[in-house]
């Protein structure tokens, strides 16, 4: 058993609390982290550390858990970089582009799906993204919907079917039909790569019903529940996720009142994703009626190349700070393990005893600097399961 001590840690944020004090970020300072296969074996006062095999100077940087991004779309083709310069020049967003993305997907090859998806993981671990979630959603055919999951699953245990992303055009005036084949043939094409399935219910993608009796099937199939809601304008999809147990409630940009009660006092988990305000101009969730109804916080990339083409974790810290009132610790806990808490999972998202070594070493004394220095490249060196991943 090889064991690995990252000592010399300036501030060292846990998610554990009681661990050393702090909020919920369990602070702790002048810290060290034993990893021993893979897990934290130890977390304590730098003094006390014990001895290991190998070991990382922190330098007296901060140390953080890896980033949990629990919310992204990374299997597709093309971009649509020029739809971006449109809306920026004023043309609202509507989710109408997703079908241009679906037309180039369908079209790509496993391998060139392949490299997209390593390449913004890639991305996304060198800015400190040591658990992410990967969608379907852009195939919308059995064919293509599998092998989406398929891919992805190279990738990450968390992966999602999202058949009902958008209707597709070959369906455009017989939706019923297209909701048969996502429960039919696409759901048990899906299902074997898949731990979640997801809905779009929103006008101009699925309604309530049609929602309802998707995530109904893939529930039935022994899939996970998690709902994109509410993103476009108020709507009945929040609800519907807190009546069908799911996980978590993604987006979350138009509540009413009955909507923020119903997740008060739920397990389920509001995941708020500023990427996709800020790329399509919109107005950002109100994150503050939200925690103050004691409702958990997720926050997440959406990265995809339609909405929120970024895979920076650190940017929508940033941006959940600046724009939508959240303090710098509430973000980082959402990023962290919030993200873990919207993907059901106990064994990320903090730094103690027994959870999964994955975490990163910062180039700035503080978590406060995520925030602080936004754009800059903060993270020094990622772990994922106790194993250096490429530096920057
Ligand atoms: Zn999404």
């Amino acid at each position: 058993m090889s064991s690995l001590l990252v000592d010399n840690i300036g501030e060292l944020v846990t998610n554990s609390v009681g661990a050393g004090g702090g909020g919920p970020l369990g602070l702790r300072h002048d810290a060290a982290v034993l990893v021993e296969d893979g897990l934290v074996a130890w977390v304590g006062p730098a003094r006390d550390a014990p001895a290991a095999d190998r070991r990382i100077d922190a330098e007296g940087a901060a140390v953080l858990p890896g980033f949990v991004d629990s919310h992204a779309h990374l299997v597709f083709a093309g971009d649509r970089a020029a739809e971006f310069a449109a809306r920026m020049a004023g043309e609202p967003y509507t989710g109408g582009g997703i079908r241009t993305t679906v037309g180039a997907t369908r079209a790509a090859s496993d391998d060139e799906l392949r490299a997209t998806v390593g390449r913004l993981r890639g991305e996304g671990m060198r800015q400190g993204t040591t658990t992410i979630e990967i969608k379907s959603g852009y195939g919308l055919t059995v064919a293509d919907e599998a092998r989406s999951l398929r891919i992805a699953a190279e990738f990450t245990e968390d992966t999602t079917f999202l058949g009902a992303h958008v209707v597709p055009a070959e369906y455009a005036d017989r939706p019923d039909d297209y909701v048969g084949l996502v429960c039919g043939p696409m759901l048990a094409a899906a299902a074997p790569y898949a731990r979640w399935i997801d809905v779009f219910c929103e006008r101009g993608a699925f309604d309530v019903d049609h929602a309802r009796a998707i995530l109904a099937c893939g529930q039935a199939v022994g899939l996970g529940v998690r709902v994109h809601a509410n993103q476009l304008g108020p709507g009945p999809g929040v609800r519907l996720g807190v009546e069908l147990g799911a996980a978590s409630v993604d987006h979350c940009t138009h509540l009413t009142d009955a909507d923020v009660d119903a997740l008060s006092g739920s397990p389920t988990v509001a995941t708020l994703l500023p990427g996709a305000e800020f790329s399509t101009r919109s107005p950002y969730p109100d994150a503050r009626r939200l925690l103050d109804a004691g409702v958990t916080v997720a926050l997440a990339t959406d990265c995809n190349p339609g909405s929120s083409y970024t895979s920076s974790m650190p940017f929508c810290v940033a941006l959940a700070v600046r724009e939508m009132r959240m303090t710098p610790a509430e973000a980082v806990w959402a990023a962290t393990a919030g993200g873990a808490a919207a993907l059901r999972r106990s064994d990320i998202g903090r730094l103690a005893r027994g959870a999964r070594a994955d975490l990163m070493i910062l180039d700035a004394p503080s978590y406060l600097h995520l925030a602080y220095r936004p754009g800059v490249p903060l993270i020094r060196q990622v772990l994922r399961n106790g194993v250096p991943q490429c530096r920057p």
